[in-house]
């Protein structure tokens, strides 16, 4: 990796032990240290990224595929899973804390403690709507 230490890194490379739950020639998944719920998963490119701006692009679609079939393992695994969430976060106020792209897969059941807090705002109006969408697609 370009600059200092990555924890990930090293449980790529062998160097960190994890427990890891699939691994293919682009993608390592392994059980969080810190769960949420029993089976909280990240997957991770093994090729250093630290932002979804520095993934590659087909690989972005083999963490995504691989959170996908972990979902599915998840739920017939035995482990406590009623529900998903996928969880991603780019960048430090997003609330990213290792600077290596991980995909969150996240075992829910009803009462588990866990949820976004999501403020409530006040709806949209569709020109200022579509005032966002014109700079998104510009950009
Ligand atoms: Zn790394």
């Amino acid at each position: 990796m370009p600059n200092g230490f990555c924890i990930f890194c090293e449980i790529v490379a062998g160097r960190a032990s994890a427990s890891a739950v699939y691994e293919d020639d682009e993608i390592l998944a392994f059980l969080d240290l810190f769960p949420i719920n029993q089976g909280h998963t990240l997957v991770v490119p093994k090729t250093h990224a630290a932002s979804l701006a520095d993934m590659d692009s087909e690989v972005g679609g083999r963490l995504f595929g691989a959170a996908r079939r972990l979902a599915q393992s998840l739920r017939d695994s035995g482990v406590r899973c009623e529900g998903i969430n996928l969880f991603l976060a780019d960048g430090e106020v997003a609330g990213q804390e290792v600077f290596h792209v991980h995909l969150h897969v996240i075992p829910r059941y009803e009462g588990d403690g866990f949820g976004l807090r999501i403020p409530s705002k006040d709806q949209s109006s569709r020109e200022d709507l579509e005032a966002t969408a014109k700079k998104i697609r510009d950009a």
